[in-house]
């Protein structure tokens, strides 16, 4: 299994998220590439939990398709809220591994 992806910088969807999130910034996965907003590239990727979550969340769209997971994600969110959202637990219980780090490569 090999998960090739992009990053996107200064991305408005990521900037939706952040203001739905009530953060200053925010990084989100669509598909293969993860959109940032408020947070450099540089900055992300020197982040390990960081980047450990959102690989988890690229994981999770192989698994199950794009598709799928969106609808999915969008269930889970409007039953369960963001926080006890199964993807967002897993993803947590992600970042302090590393396991994803040799499969999931950027796309220069
Ligand atoms: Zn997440």
């Amino acid at each position: 299994m090999i998960i090739h992806y992009h990053i996107k910088e200064q991305s408005f969807i990521a900037r939706i998220a952040a203001f739905n999130l009530r953060k200053d910034h925010a990084a989100i996965v669509i598909h293969r590439t993860i959109y940032l907003w408020g947070i450099s590239k540089a900055d992300f990727q020197a982040q390990p939990r960081y980047v450990n979550h959102e690989f988890q969340h690229l994981y999770q769209y192989y698994q199950i398709g794009t598709l799928r997971f969106l609808y999915e994600y969008l269930i889970e969110s409007m039953h369960k809220g963001y926080s006890n959202n199964k993807f967002e637990i897993e993803a947590r219980n992600a970042e302090t591994t590393t396991q994803l780090a040799d499969f999931v490569l950027l796309t220069k």
